[in-house]
């Protein structure tokens, strides 16, 4: 059988199996039955299409990215269901037993559940927000408070803040 052009598998789990599952799993199992999806419809590209699902049922992309040049060193990013604004970015190192930390699960569980509020963490200095009432701008998938946006705090305070970086992007 034949998918239609464009046709991708999501590969859907809930956010509660990352305090069971070992991160090697995650590595390795995850990475296979993304290529077992890829096989099955036919999807031409290599993007992952990797959800995690809230309790309420709400659907989120994630994705695992080691560090380079260390071992043994992650992140991961949580975007909205639609890869439009990044909710979480958070490094961390596997425990002791292979898992990921629970501080960070709890992290992930608490920004999950602050989004479902209608609030979220500024991508800079990770005031809490509104969402979207409070987001004066955007830098691909950041969202950034008044206040960082226009900078008078954050990483490009004094320098224009993130208004004069998305003025000069060029988006090529
Ligand atoms: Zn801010």
């Amino acid at each position: 059988m034949e998918s239609p052009t464009g046709t991708y598998c999501s590969i859907v789990i809930p956010v509660s199996s990352f305090r069971s599952v070992p991160f090697s799993w995650f590595l390795s199992e995850l990475e296979d039955i993304r290529k077992a999806c890829k096989t099955l419809v036919g999807y031409r590209y290599d993007n992952s299409h990797y959800r995690i699902r809230s309790i309420s049922g709400q659907e989120y992309s994630f994705m695992f990215v080691k560090a380079p040049f260390v071992t043994n060193k992650f992140s991961i990013n949580v975007w909205d269901a639609r890869g439009g604004a990044n909710i979480l970015d958070e490094p961390f190192c596997p425990d002791s037993q292979g898992k990921i930390p629970i501080e960070i699960v709890l992290q992930i569980e608490k920004m999950i559940g602050m989004w479902e509020k209608g609030e979220a963490l500024c991508c800079d200095c990770e005031s809490k927000i509104k969402y979207p009432q409070d987001v004066a701008g955007r830098y691909f998938a950041g969202f950034y408070c008044a206040s960082c946006w226009l900078g008078n705090t954050g990483r490009y305070k004094g320098k224009g803040g993130w208004k004069l970086v998305e003025a000069r992007e060029t988006y090529n």
